[in-house]
């Protein structure tokens, strides 16, 4: 392998200036369980790696008083799985984070660098989608917010100027009676996604109020369900409901064939997940079950 120059910036503006060093041709490494392996591959080439690890602007964890969280960019896959702010109230998060990979590199992993590789599988998108997270973006101009469903905008290609990093992940707060749920299929154990998919439910009197839906792994980018999420909202959520669900989602993604599944497979699979998922989500808010699932 190629040696590199390695920066390690204790400050973003140092991070940025470093970049411009360089005009813009060496790349940001947070876990690097990513861009190490592109590297390895010869997929990329930069010319050095700067660190974002000595950055304190990106890490921590902050709750508003409105509700809403903020998660710095550098946070652990690790701690989206343990920590109870994510079990206790994104528990869809959780369940991507657990879903990733192993635990060796659940430990180096963060969720920027799960976001900015884009990778249309990227496990925690779906859930972040259906959560309408949104990201905050530093530069050398000064910073910008900019809501997760316009930040992909191809496979490994984002909103993300040359010189900009994601510093940090805010999830709006959640109403009482919010379920949400998250289910990947796989292969085999420890595999990317074949497809990837997250439901959000607010419900009221036994109706949905608010439903959001997001998959991966389907579409060039992660993607938003929006016409089956409208065709949910304001519904009682009942097996006649459940049973046109996959056919709904089949017709708003398109997958591709693959080493992993063939493009009719994950249709198919995606519509099924789908479905659960919203079970899921539902059975969150009402444990019993019974008298909206009829
Ligand atoms: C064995 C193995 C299994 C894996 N399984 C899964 C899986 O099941 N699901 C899944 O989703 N992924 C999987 N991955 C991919 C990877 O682990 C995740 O995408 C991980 O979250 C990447 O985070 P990182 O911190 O290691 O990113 P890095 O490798 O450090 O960076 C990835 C890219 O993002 C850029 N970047 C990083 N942080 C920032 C930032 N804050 N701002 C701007 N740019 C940034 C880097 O320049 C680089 O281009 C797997 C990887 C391996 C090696």
């Amino acid at each position: 392998m190629k040696k590199y120059n390695y920066h390690r910036p204790q400050t973003l503006k140092e991070a940025f200036r470093l970049m411009e060093k360089y005009n813009g041709l060496a790349r940001y490494i947070a876990g690097g369980t990513d861009i190490i392996v592109r590297i390895k591959k010869g997929v990329a080439s930069p010319e050095a790696l700067i660190s974002l690890r000595g950055l304190e602007e990106l890490r921590g964890i902050e709750v508003d008083g409105a509700g809403a969280l903020t998660v710095g960019s550098m946070t652990l896959i690790r701690e989206l799985e343990r920590e109870p702010v994510f079990t206790k109230n994104l528990p869809a998060l959780s369940q991507a984070a657990v879903a990733l990979a192993n635990p060796q590199v659940r430990n180096v992993a963060t969720v920027g660098g799960n976001l900015a590789n884009a990778a249309p599988s990227a496990d925690c998108a779906p859930p972040l989608l259906a959560l309408e997270a949104w990201l905050t973006l530093e530069g050398p101009g000064g910073k910008r917010d900019v809501p997760i469903s316009e930040f992909f905008q191809g496979p490994g290609r984002t909103c993300c100027a040359p010189l900009e990093i994601i510093t940090r992940i805010t999830i709006p707060s959640l109403p009482d009676k919010t379920g949400m749920a998250f289910l990947k299929s796989v292969r085999v154990n420890q595999d990317i996604a074949l497809t990837n998919a997250a439901a959000l439910l607010v419900m009221e009197d036994g109706m949905c109020r608010k439903c959001r839906l997001a998959v991966g792994a389907v579409a060039p980018v992660p993607l938003r369900l929006k016409a089956t999420e409208s065709a949910i909202e304001g519904q009682k959520i009942d097996k006649e409901l459940l049973g046109r669900v996959g056919a709904m989602v089949e017709s708003e993604i398109s997958p591709i064939t693959d080493v992993r599944a063939s493009e009719d497979y994950r249709r198919v699979v995606t519509g099924v997940i789908v479905g659960r998922a919203i079970k899921q989500a539902l059975r969150k808010v009402y444990p019993d079950g019974q008298e909206v699932l009829g």
